[in-house]
């Protein structure tokens, strides 16, 4: 069971997009639990504004630290674990992967902030901050879409999420390799036959007829995996 804290302006926003499908199943297994704390519900302002203008000048507005400090205590004094894990999603992080989220997802609470406007006042990040993250090198309007994806992400590493456990180990990026390629009924659609070798039920040359694939398809699209594939299995 893990639980996802998240703080953000648009709580609508990261719900809607997570309660369907396998995530609103695992939700509904109590699998994992989602709960979003907005930030507006916490200023101490009274026309509710949370954001104001950078000192020094510059273009935009900054979420102030006030509003958030106390939206990361009300969470705080819910969960009982002594120290949990905040990730500031913001382009200035670790860009996100497959090995973070497995580690991630070790986890019993997570707590993640979004970031709106041209960011948060810094002095409330390094109160609360524990870990920063990126998932891209581009610049997005808000850190909604990026709690999702790595809540996404995070999750299918949770047990019990997937139903068959084995597809989160076997698929892309396990052991540097991006997944062969896969095909469903008919056998043949568009005059392109499905290859011979998956119809055969002979488990060892469809197992190393796959491999085959995963390397040149890595080693086509993703040279960088490739490398690190080469390079974690000459020490082996
Ligand atoms: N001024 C900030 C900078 O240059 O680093 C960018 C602020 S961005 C417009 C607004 C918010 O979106 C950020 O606070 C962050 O939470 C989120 N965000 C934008 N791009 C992101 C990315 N690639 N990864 C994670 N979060 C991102």
């Amino acid at each position: 069971m893990m639980n996802f804290h998240i703080m953000t302006l648009f709580p609508e926003m990261v719900m809607e997009g997570l309660n369907t499908s396998i995530l609103g199943r695992a939700i509904q297994n109590g699998c994992i639990a989602i709960d979003t704390v907005n930030i507006r519900d916490y200023t101490l302002d009274k026309h509710k504004k949370v954001d104001d203008y950078p000192y020094g000048g510059g273009a935009g507005m900054l979420m102030q630290a006030q509003p958030v400090y106390d939206a990361y205590q009300s969470i705080r004094k819910r969960t009982s674990a002594k120290k949990v894990r905040t990730v500031y999603v913001t382009p200035q992080g670790a860009v996100f992967n497959q090995k973070m989220a497995v580690e991630f997802a070790k986890e019993e609470e997570l707590i993640i902030l979004c970031g709106h406007y041209e960011g948060i006042d810094e002095r409330v990040l390094e109160e609360i901050v524990t870990d920063y993250v990126s998932i891209g090198d581009y610049v997005l309007t808000g850190g909604e879409l990026p709690a999702m994806v790595m809540i996404d992400a995070i999750a299918r590493m949770v047990p019990g999420v997937l139903s068959n456990e084995e597809s989160g180990e076997t698929e892309s990026f396990s052991d540097y390799l991006l997944e062969y390629p896969q095909y469903s009924r008919p056998e043949e659609w568009n005059g392109k036959k499905v290859p011979e070798v998956l119809l055969s039920g002979h488990h060892k040359n469809i197992e190393k007829w796959r491999l085959e694939q995963s390397l040149i398809r890595t080693r086509e699209r993703r040279p960088d995996l490739y490398e690190k594939y080469l390079a974690n299995h000459r020490q082996v």
